[in-house]
């Protein structure tokens, strides 16, 4: 391991890494972003990043939150990213770090584009998003050779908070057997009734994953039908996955957290899904 690190880039002053942290878990953090939070002297840190990630950090490092609260996000952002550069024209060491992976919508490019126009050299360290490794901890997986060949990553509100016009439902619907949805517990109801007009079936296996990798993970196994409701009656909390499709009953065969803690798995899954049809 040691070696390992010899041979890992340097966080040189005056220039930035853009990491990804993971959606939660320490544990799912790359080699090189635990490289990176160990050399940084200036961390600026995103709400959804855990704070057992930041305890990793140097003890006189300059820990700066970033998340958004509310006003206007554009603004904001631009606040971010000329923060980052005057951080790096002092000469420090900056790690910029995002949860889950900086470039998937986590507005990484735009932040990076701004240290291009300013001149400041970095480098982008990918991470596991939640919408890959946080329904891998519900032991869903995002594709399956036996359900889907395609799957649809998609955002479920855009800047000002309502379902997306720029997302297409019903090609989505039609093209994506599995779609994994961001940010789209607010707007679960207008989703649901998107995808059934666009002609996803009532019974569609969903799920909704909280807090994914973290102790507090909790996993709501509903259906599209049902979901707005049983979302409000579960008092689901943000942040959360929402995935509709039939990667959902791989659940029952691959939730591996569930099994530790003394769940019984089934090993077929899929095919008890067939023989409950034709029942
Ligand atoms: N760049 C991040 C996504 C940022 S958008 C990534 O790649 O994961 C923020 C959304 O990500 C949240 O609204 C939620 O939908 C999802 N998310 C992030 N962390 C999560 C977690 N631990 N559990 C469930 N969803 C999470």
């Amino acid at each position: 391991m040691d070696r390992l690190y010899r041979k890992l880039p340097k966080l040189e002053p005056g220039s930035v890494w853009l990491a990804g942290a993971g959606p939660g878990d320490p544990g799912l953090m790359s080699v090189l972003a635990l490289h990176g939070l160990r050399q940084a002297e200036a961390i600026v840190y995103d709400a959804l990043v855990d704070r057992r990630i930041l305890d990793l950090a140097r003890p006189d490092v300059l820990l700066e939150y970033a998340g958004k609260r509310g006003g206007k996000p554009s603004a904001k952002q631009r606040d971010i990213s000329l923060r980052l550069i005057e951080l790096a024209r002092e000469g420090h060491r900056v790690l910029r770090l995002k949860g889950g992976d900086p470039f998937v919508f986590g507005r990484g490019g735009e932040e990076a584009l701004a240290l291009v126009a300013a001149g400041i050299p970095f480098r982008i360290i990918p991470g596991i998003s939640a919408g890959i490794g946080g329904l891998a901890y519900a032991g869903i997986p995002v594709t399956h050779r036996d359900v889907n060949s395609a799957v649809a990553f998609i955002t479920g509100h855009d800047s000002s908070g309502v379902v997306p016009d720029s997302v297409d439902w019903l090609s989505l619907s039609r093209g994506a057997p599995v779609l994994v949805i961001y940010m789209a517990l607010k707007n679960i109801e207008p989703i649901a009734e998107r995808l059934l007009a666009a002609g996803r079936g009532r019974d569609e296996p969903v799920a909704v994953v909280s807090k994914a990798t973290t102790a507090d993970q909790r996993v709501l196994e509903t259906t599209l039908g049902r979901a707005a409701e049983e979302v409000a009656s579960h008092g689901i909390e943000p942040p959360a996955m929402v995935v509709v499709g039939d990667a959902v009953r791989l659940r029952a065969g691959l939730d591996w957290l569930g099994a530790l803690a003394g769940k019984r798995l089934v090993a077929d899954p899929l095919e008890q899904k067939s023989r409950s049809e034709s029942a």
